[in-house]
């Protein structure tokens, strides 16, 4: 991590101004940029030809018009998979909202309009480009916060992802814990591997989801810098639980030397408190974890100037 922010929360742009713009565009990464969060985030598929694409899934139909470009390329499953696609047919498609498969209508309806597919998708080098172009031009120094999707997914089609990425990394000068740049993984043994066989230095996140709770810490700290549950986590974890017990997670985290970035925070969607800001209370006052990923950096930045 570049700057000691022990005290300071840490603002990560999720799949950039997500609640805005069709998330991981270059639109929704530049309007995070300007909004000057500490980390915007890059979510990591390979093309068929090796290449790391910023998308949120191996699949491409829930953000791209790639079925009716190349309704033949389907799999037997029905569904259109980066991974069989080159960086030249992936930049042919356009990027819209997100939808719901079975609906096909946007999973959040308030966002940017579905009708407006002018976007497209790009690699983790145009992004860092972008990213580091504009820490020139501001004089910022705002980090980036990739994550290796689905390893297991990509080693079964003979590709590991994570040597890959790290290349990439590499070039653009992240490669020590002080450079800023993190990354995270959802499978612990993946990145078990890119600590211990892939012997990078870079900051490392440790991403959980339920049913886990926070009965592995210290497995993490071995390897990983940093944990990062869901909200759902935290709010089974406190459930019950009075306000000084409350504190142990963050307390026990500290003695390990991890930090709690958590996710998901949307002004859209807290369906277990009544406002926003009363869930930002919960994850930063009530449990005073370290840092969020947001898809709206404006409001929680603007929350943490309060
Ligand atoms: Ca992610």
């Amino acid at each position: 991590m570049p700057k000691d922010k022990s005290a300071e929360k840490i603002v990560i742009a999720h799949r950039g101004a997500s609640g805005y713009l069709p998330e991981h565009t270059m639109e929704s990464k530049a309007m995070a940029f300007a909004m000057g969060p500490d980390y915007i985030e890059q979510d990591l598929v390979l093309s068929k030809d090796d290449v790391p694409i910023v998308i949120h899934d191996i699949y491409l139909e829930e953000v791209t018009d790639v079925k009716n470009r190349f309704p033949e390329r389907k799999r037997p499953d029905g569904r259109y998979y980066v991974i069989d696609f080159t960086l030249d047919e992936l930049k042919t498609l356009y990027v819209y909202e997100r939808i719901d498969l079975n609906t096909q209508k946007a999973v959040f309806p308030d966002r940017y309009p579905l009708e407006e597919p002018k976007f497209r998708l790009h690699t983790l080098s145009e992004e860092i480009s972008m990213i580091q172009g504009l820490n020139k031009s501001t004089g910022k120094n705002i980090g980036i916060y990739p994550e290796i999707k689905n390893p297991g997914f990509h080693n079964e089609h003979g590709k590991d992802i994570s040597s890959i990425v790290l290349k990439v990394l590499d070039s653009f000068g992240y490669s020590k814990r002080s450079d800023n740049c993190i990354l995270q993984c959802f499978d612990a043994v993946e990145l078990r591997r890119i600590r211990e066989e892939l012997h990078t230095q870079l900051f490392l996140t440790q991403l959980i989801e339920l049913p886990e709770g926070f009965e592995n810490l210290e497995t993490y700290s071995s390897y990983a810098n940093a944990i990062g549950p869901s909200i759902e986590q935290l709010i089974l974890y406190a459930h019950g639980k009075s306000d000084s017990e409350k504190k142990s997670l963050i307390q026990r985290s500290r003695d390990l030397n991890l930090k709690i970035h958590a996710y998901t925070f949307r002004k859209d969607e807290h369906p277990n408190f009544e406002t926003f800001e009363n869930l930002l209370n919960f994850a930063f006052k009530d449990l005073e974890i370290d840092g969020g990923f947001t898809d709206f950096p404006d409001v929680v930045q603007e929350y943490f100037k309060k």
